[in-house]
């Protein structure tokens, strides 16, 4: 699946052989999000960088979607079962990408009901809290594409020289939501950093990549005086770009932009998103030192544990760019 674009909608079959396996109705928000699609990601309004993936409903319709959705709500339950901290009546609908922790909804044991409320689950501590977030709701609807605006599949995105993928990094996502800047709903909506004088930020991926969001609100994506992160100078051109025709990502401090060939450098993200074999080739040889000396990590155990430790349980992010003419890599370690 292309994680760019939502999956096909839930058969209304397959919706009804779900509830009768669970002998209860969905809450409305999960119907309703099924119901435009089968599955695929929703941001979390907790925590900026946590994106969360919606366990699928089976549906044997095609053998694709079979194959798609074989891993569905009662697999993932039956998992999170074998836990015996997991509460015996919860229903486990989302994971995130390390599966430590799990959004669930609770059968009301008076009723057989299946309450609203989404609750979180997490693997490390065995806890679970009350309404984990009532806003979750919101970003569950909110990733609901309403079927009018779909992307539009012949409608290419825009390419960002200097951003690997604004998805990947949490900014961009899949949205119904309408760009402030055109005012269309592209089915795609941009939600990290701007800085302007107004409230606008929800622009669409083209209002980004061709400047309009940046002239008419006369604001900047990233920081102009942080590209080249104040060690080289750049073409002007260079700068522009970055700070008025590129995606923002999130980070503790202000963003900084590394540069190398006198031209600023790719970002390809927090690094737990850059690619193994790209780290540990010649290239990055620089950068896994320097970054080994910035965070007090060794270049053996400590740089195995950064590596192996999702950004969220770490106090600092470690942000990666690529050179685009020498293929170096750079970056530098954001603190909290
Ligand atoms: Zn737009
Ligand atoms: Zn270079």
């Amino acid at each position: 699946m292309n994680r760019h674009t939502q999956p096909p909608p839930t058969p209304e079959s397959a919706l009804r052989a779900l509830e009768e396996k669970l002998g209860a109705a969905l809450p409305p928000i999960l119907r309703n999000r099924y119901a435009t699609s089968n599955g695929g990601s929703f941001g979390d309004p907790r925590k900026r960088d946590a994106e969360w993936q919606l366990h699928p409903v089976f549906d044997s319709s095609d053998r694709k979607q079979m194959k798609r959705t074989a891993e569905d709500v009662l697999h993932y339950t039956r998992l999170a079962l074998q836990d015996a901290r997991f509460p015996r009546d919860g229903i486990s609908i989302a994971h995130d990408y390390s599966m430590y922790r799990q959004l669930f909804v609770r059968r009301d044991p008076a009723s057989g009901n299946i309450a609203d409320d989404i609750l979180l689950f997490d693997v490390h501590t065995g806890e679970w809290s009350a309404p984990y977030a009532g806003d979750l709701q919101a970003a569950i609807d909110q990733a609901r594409v309403p079927e009018a605006v779909q992307p539009d599949p012949a409608r290419a995105l825009p390419v960002f020289r200097y951003y690997a993928d604004p998805f990947e990094s949490g900014v961009m996502r899949t949205s119904g939501e309408t760009c402030q800047c055109c005012g269309q709903a592209t089915g795609y909506i941009y939600d990290g950093s701007f800085y302007a004088i107004g409230d606008e930020s929800h622009f669409c991926p083209w209002c980004i990549a061709d400047g309009s969001a940046a002239a008419k609100f006369d604001g900047e994506f990233n920081d102009a005086a942080g590209v080249g992160m104040g060690e080289v100078e750049l073409p002007m051109r260079v700068i522009e770009e970055v700070s008025q025709r590129t995606p923002s990502f999130f980070s503790w401090q202000q963003e900084r932009w590394w540069a190398h060939c006198n031209d600023a450098g790719r970002f390809l993200g927090e690094i737990e998103h850059v690619d193994r074999a790209l780290l540990a080739s010649e290239p990055a040889a620089d950068f896994v030192r320097e970054t080994c000396d910035d965070a007090h990590l060794d270049a053996g155990e400590g740089w195995q544990w950064l590596l192996d430790t999702p950004s969220r349980e770490r106090s600092f992010a470690v942000f990666v760019f690529g050179c685009l003419h020498c293929g170096k890599l750079g970056g530098y370690v954001d603190l909290s």
